[in-house]
């Protein structure tokens, strides 16, 4: 099994290499992770080099590390469930004064350990909609933070939400992410042998901060010293989903969720994308998008369900948003299909599998005049881009 997971990783990450320097995926010896290239400047002397370090050290800057990239609850060569970490800090301290995790699909603590960082680190959380592939791993988040004495967290998400029958409550996700682990007897059990833990158990130690999905942006959360700000926005994806924004003075990065357009019939609608992740996209630096590629659409004979389609937004379509709200990077995850795959879910990829330029050129061909990353887990853009 070794030998085939191995091969077949490599065989991945080569195919990424191979058609695009811009993309990654997680392993690579070289370096931790990928990150937007910059100026070497070796040759200077080392007094002006000096110099330089100390007047870039308080220059604020920031990171957007995608943590996962698989689309939707598939398992597939090792990807990670969809998450974003946004760091922000100055050059001096490698942008880490403050931590925040959007999102926290499957293998999310697994990626942040490679980047050298544990639960406690983090210090805001944000949920953009409650899909279990958005939310596996906000479990073993809360269990580490709890049984390693962490400080309770801002878990930002949207009220609930009714929706039929049903109401999407991230306010139950957090009260309840512990509730297998209480009835096993365990939360007791381990509370029994220190009485340093919160007795509460790790749920307790969520500080659910929740705001209304509204039409135009909104600030739902600010850093301590104020120097970042978080907008939301809704989304047509399920009941309280949102997209959303975080403004800091090194630039400003717009992570869609799940988003795709209000109208799900794809005759009619302008675009497969949506109005609200435009608005609130305009003039950021970088928009962090999920995407599906149109090798998958049912109009091509693909087989994949009209329905789920419709609720994705297309690579072409995710490049004419971009033009059109002037952001000069894009930056894919949640990819449908995940690069390299031949079959997702049950349906063939038709033309067989797809590499980084087929998602690059796909976004390109809506007329998209900036960059395009497409994730690899841990692929990293710093900001400002030099
Ligand atoms: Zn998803
Ligand atoms: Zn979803």
């Amino acid at each position: 099994m070794n030998i085939v997971f191995n091969f077949s990783l490599a065989v991945s990450l080569l195919a990424s290499l191979v058609h695009s320097e811009e993309a990654e995926g997680r392993g690579l010896k070289s370096k931790k992770h990928n990150e937007a290239k910059e100026p070497k400047s070796k040759s200077k002397s080392i007094k002006k080099q000096k110099k330089t370090e100390t007047k870039n050290e308080n220059e604020p800057c920031m990171k957007v590390i995608l943590t996962g990239t698989m689309g939707g609850p598939l398992i597939f060569n090792g990807l990670a469930g969809p998450g974003t970490l946004v760091t922000y800090g100055t050059e001096g301290n490698d942008c880490s004064d403050l931590k925040m995790q959007v999102d926290f699909g499957r293998g999310t603590t697994l990626r942040l350990s490679e980047l050298g960082i544990v639960p406690n680190d983090i210090d805001a959380a944000f949920i953009t909609h409650m899909h279990s592939d958005h939310t596996d791993d906000l479990s073993i988040f809360m269990q580490y933070r709890w049984h390693f004495f962490g400080q309770p967290i801002d878990v930002v998400c949207s009220e609930d939400v009714a929706v039929f029958d049903r109401t999407m409550s991230c306010t139950q996700l957090v009260a309840n992410i512990d509730a297998a682990f209480k009835a096993s007897g365990e939360i007791s059990q381990r509370l029994a042998e220190s009485g340093k833990r919160n007795p509460g158990g790790p749920s307790a130690l969520g500080k659910i901060s929740t705001f209304p999905v509204t039409e135009d942006p909104e600030t739902v959360w600010e850093s301590p010293d104020g120097a970042v700000q978080v907008e939301a926005i809704r989304v047509n994806h399920i009941g309280g989903s949102c997209a959303f924004r975080f403004n800091t003075p090194a630039g400003s990065v717009t992570i869609s969720g799940m988003a795709a357009n209000d109208s799900l019939d794809m005759e009619t609608r302008p675009h497969s994308t949506s109005d609200n992740v435009e608005k609130i996209a305009i003039g950021s630096n970088l928009l962090v998008h999920s995407v599906a590629h149109p090798v998958l659409s049912p109009m091509g004979g693909s087989g994949f369900p009209p329905p789920l389609y419709a609720r994705q937004s297309n690579a072409p379509d995710i490049g004419s948003l971009a033009e059109r709200a002037g952001v000069p990077n894009v930056m894919l995850y949640h990819l449908i299909p995940a690069l390299n795959n031949p079959v997702h879910s049950i349906w063939e990829v038709p033309g067989g599998p797809l590499n980084v330029k087929d998602y690059k050129e796909s976004v390109l061909s809506g007329g998209y005049n900036g960059n395009v990353y497409v994730g690899g887990d841990l692929l990293t853009i710093k900001l400002p881009l030099k």
